[in-house]
């Protein structure tokens, strides 16, 4: 039997107004090469890690949120009021669930993603890992929870 640690792990945006902690259980984290990601982050590729809510805390700073419409879903994107860096998004179908851009976390050497997403429309050059998943459009996320689960199980 196993203890389950519990590790507690802060974020912060580029101009450091935002300060954040994150005490849980990350429940999957991805790559995702959707144009969606490659346009809001300026970048080739996304990253996220989906956790709950209530593990996270807000320490110090202002986030402002815009709505975005997914293909008809209603997606919210939470960023440092002053510098704009995207630090998670929210959407109306996963009322309890949030989704970290890990980038943020102080320390990002805790956490590698369990799969690519989108890899249709990923950028020609990104060579990937091949001991990772690649999922060609959108994968189910009970799929890429129960990846994430077997992995740490492993
Ligand atoms: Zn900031
Ligand atoms: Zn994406």
């Amino acid at each position: 039997m196993h203890a389950k640690e519990k590790s507690m792990h802060s974020g912060n945006c580029e101009c450091k107004s935002i300060v954040y902690q994150f005490d849980g259980e990350p429940l999957t984290c991805y790559t995702c090469h959707c144009t969606d990601c490659q346009k809001s982050s300026g970048t080739a590729f996304g990253l996220a890690m989906v956790v709950n809510q209530k593990d996270v805390k807000l320490v110090k700073g202002k986030v402002s949120v815009n709505t975005l419409d997914y293909n008809g879903k209603k997606v919210q994107r939470h960023r440092c009021n002053h510098c704009g860096t995207s630090l998670w998004f929210t959407a109306d179908n996963f009322p309890n669930l949030m989704a970290i851009k890990p980038g943020t976390f102080e320390d990002t050497s805790w956490f590698k993603p369990i799969a690519h997403l989108w890899t249709r429309s990923a950028q020609s050059w990104v060579c990937f890992d091949d001991s990772i998943p690649k999922y060609e459009k959108q994968p189910e996320y009970s799929e890429l929870m129960e990846l994430w689960e077997n992995r740490k199980n492993a």
